[in-house]
């Protein structure tokens, strides 16, 4: 959905970025920052007079902070999952938040791994109001604190509100797992999620509050997305991959330019092709991966496309046994992570791959046969 931004940081191996919208948005939380920054002041009896700042300036640094306040929230889901043994991908700072990319799903700890974030904003919003207390008379930096602990605790209570995607949703769908089981979780966390959106869009709209209404949108396409997703993974359970997949692939050598590799996979009609390292003198050249018609186009139009098929092969196309449960590679090719999973024989040589488009084929016929199973 969104472009994975700027890495300015690792934390324990995990890339921290920046999304452009974050750079948008500061300067207006910095302004409502300020603004509530003004009312705490006013409430503990400081003077405008006696500041030392102006209240603009206070709300720049109440809203970076908070922003490190989010990435501690993300970092404490990430550690989770980490412990879990699930890797994080990266961790994006984008307007509305944070969001962590994990490899998988871990629908076992999801429940643990969605609360440990609100409940870092919890920690912080307690941190700065024992310093607030600490610190002696009415001042702004206590202004700030207290404006801090407020911003924090608002924070977690609201991500853990039952709307998923938020965190509430998904410590809903992990409690609900043992009961109900997966797909039945799913459905109740995301159609609640899609209630919560409602009622999100609504309170914003009547209150004139544009980020309430962006996070109902967020909200609803991210619960319908899981919703579609869960139900595409149930249909394609206990398959082999092996029924989704094309052979249509062709061969292309590392050494060539892309673009007459996308010209030949044309003409031919092929999907793909696995690619063949530069020749070592002597030796055969061997398979070294596959490139898809998709990876081909994304870089060519690009414009500076790499000159060798080599370059822009991906690297880590997730691959699968013949008969490996289909839906075990559902989620890579659902987030958009890989174009294509790749099939391999017994013999580890990749004998077709699956993308998107098979599997949307296979489900359009099946829905209209009745039944992935009954088909063949
Ligand atoms: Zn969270």
């Amino acid at each position: 959905m969104f472009d994975q931004g700027l890495t300015v940081l690792r934390i324990r191996g995990i890339p921290i970025r920046l999304h452009i919208t974050l750079l948008i948005f500061l300067p207006y939380i910095a302004y409502l920052a300020a603004s509530q920054f003004s009312v705490i002041a006013m409430s503990l009896g400081l003077p405008r007079e006696a500041m030392r700042l102006p209240p603009l300036a206070w709300g720049a640094i109440l809203a970076v902070g908070l922003f490190v306040a989010v990435l501690a929230h993300e970092l404490a889901h990430s550690f989770v999952a980490l412990k879990n043994g699930v890797k994080v991908r990266s961790i994006t700072l984008m307007m509305l938040g944070g969001v962590s990319w994990f490899e998988r799903d871990d629908p076992e700890h999801e429940a643990w791994m969605a609360f440990a974030g609100p409940l870092m904003s919890f920690g912080i919003a307690l941190a700065s109001y024992v310093a607030f207390r600490l610190v002696p008379a009415p001042t702004e930096l206590g202004a700030a604190l207290l404006a801090f602990a407020i911003t924090n605790a608002i924070l977690g209570v609201f991500n853990l509100l039952p709307a998923f995607p938020m965190d509430g949703g998904r410590v809903l769908r992990g409690l609900l797992l043992r009961r109900v089981g997966r797909a039945r979780a799913t459905r109740i966390a995301t159609a609640t999620g899609k209630v919560m959106a409602v009622i999100f869009g609504l309170l914003g709209l009547l209150s004139w509050n544009f980020i309430l209404v962006l996070i109902a949108v967020f909200v609803y396409m991210g619960a319908s997305a899981e919703q579609a997703r869960s139900s595409t993974r149930d249909m394609i359970r206990g398959i082999p991959i092996a029924r989704f997949m094309t052979d249509r692939l062709g061969v292309a050598y590392a050494d060539e330019s892309p673009r007459a590799v996308a010209e030949r996979l044309l003409r031919d009609n092929l999907v793909g092709a696995r690619v063949m390292d530069d020749p070592h003198d002597g030796e055969d050249r061997r398979e070294i991966g596959v490139v898809t018609v998709w990876d081909l186009a994304r870089q060519l139009e690009r414009g500076v496309a790499p000159v060798t098929v080599g370059a822009v092969m991906p690297v880590d196309v997730p691959r699968a046994r013949a008969s490996d449960d289909a839906s075990r590679s559902i989620e890579a090719l659902a987030s958009g992570e890989a174009s294509a999973v790749a099939v391999l024989d017994e013999g580890e040589h990749v004998i077709g791959i699956v993308t998107p488009a098979e599997i949307q084929r296979a489900l359009a016929l099946a829905g209209a046969l009745g039944g992935l199973r009954a088909g063949r």
